[in-house]
């Protein structure tokens, strides 16, 4: 920290990434990446015609992305918002729609990204505890007096709440934005854009990054009502209009005229999902039900934290989050076949060589 830093930064929490280990090639399950390439329409997007018009700015409206984007979600594009990843849109959804006397609620364990931008914006945040089973409970999130957060499916946990019981949210809370954080909704949950024509406070975030196999080219947007879509706008026109750079538009629009490659991968992505869960049931994990490309799990005579640490000297690196009430789970991101062999059977084997039972 330098003595010139504004003093209302020194005390801020930063973010704190899954680990991307530039050495040592790990089985990767730690940030839910794809473990498949993206569509050969994504792959042959950039030209060199396309690189040499790198001398140009890129499109601030991003107009030619948010047409397809706009027609593969029945929409129009006047109701999509593009930005340089979904963390970006979320980051400006606190700045719009909190502050002041206006606080952010979220649940206690969600996306470690959310108190961050409460906390950069000076939003401040109200942590509704998940029930038991580490499921959302609806009535928590009704008639409250501020932006409301929530992923669905939720990160790290998997569990998906229902359209319905979104919209009971949604409804009863008429004052203020209810964000819906779609990152991991391509993988079993209903999404909630078709309320967007229903609901003028209800904003739906999704990114390119996790299934659709992109998460490098950071590219995120939102579904909503114009008036929301324009507040998005005032922002990223206020800070940095081209921040969707023109290579990753031009795979951006690529990707949406080859749905069927991804839909396919996503189907894959379910099918190794449940086949790992079923593994690991049998080895007496309990883990959550997932609609997401990953899953939380946990076992009895397991450390989550000597696990993580056991698995990542083996290759194999998984996420652990060190929170009192998931300190005994690690989130693992579903991967190809083989690279979940791989995982259980390391697992496997750490479990029959039974010294990973001290809970710390
Ligand atoms: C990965 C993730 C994001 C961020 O996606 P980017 O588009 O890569 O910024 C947003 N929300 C949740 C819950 C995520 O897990």
């Amino acid at each position: 920290m330098s003595r010139y830093l504004n003093p209302k930064y020194e005390t801020l929490a930063v973010y704190t990434p899954g680990e991307q280990p530039q050495g040592r090639q790990y089985i990767k399950l730690n940030t839910n990446e794809s473990p498949f390439p993206p569509s050969k329409e994504v792959l042959s997007a950039i030209s060199s015609a396309a690189l040499a018009d790198l001398r140009l700015y890129s499109d601030p409206e991003c107009v030619r992305l948010r047409a397809k984007l706009a027609a593969a979600y029945d929409t129009t594009p006047e109701h999509v918002f593009v930005s340089n990843g979904s963390d970006d849109i979320l980051n400006f959804a606190f700045m719009a729609f909190a502050g002041g006397e206006v606080p952010a609620y979220f649940p206690d364990v969600t996306y470690g990204f959310y108190p961050v931008f409460a906390a950069l914006s000076g939003v401040r945040c109200v942590e509704l505890p998940l029930l038991e089973d580490f499921s959302i409970s609806v009535p928590d999130y009704c008639g409250k007096d501020g932006l409301i957060v929530i992923a669905n499916p939720n990160a790290p946990t998997g569990i998906a709440l229902s359209r319905d019981e979104l919209e009971t949210i949604i409804k009863s809370n008429p004052d203020h934005v209810v964000v819906v954080d779609e990152a991991y909704v391509d993988f079993g949950a209903q999404s909630c854009v078709p309320l967007t024509w229903k609901y003028k406070n209800l904003l739906v975030v999704m990114t390119f990054s996790k299934s659709r196999c992109m998460a490098g080219a950071r590219l995120g947007f939102a579904i909503g009502t114009a008036e929301l879509i324009a507040d998005l706008n005032r922002l990223k026109y206020a800070t940095n209009p081209y921040n969707v750079n023109r290579l990753t538009l031009l795979c951006g629009e690529a990707a949406i005229d080859s749905d069927g490659y991804f839909r396919a991968r996503q189907r894959e992505i379910m099918q190794i999902r449940g086949e790992t869960m079923v593994a690991l049931q049998k080895m007496g994990f309990t883990v959550l039900q997932s609609e997401a490309n990953f899953i939380f799990m946990t076992h009895p005579s397991a450390d989550g934290g000597a696990l993580y640490r056991e698995l990542k000297a083996r290759g194999v690196l998984v996420r652990h989050f060190d929170k009192a009430r998931i300190r005994q789970y690690n989130r693992v991101t579903i991967g190809t076949r083989g690279q979940m062999s791989v995982f259980l059977t390391e697992t496997k084997k750490l479990l029959e060589r039974g010294d990973l039972h001290e809970k710390q």
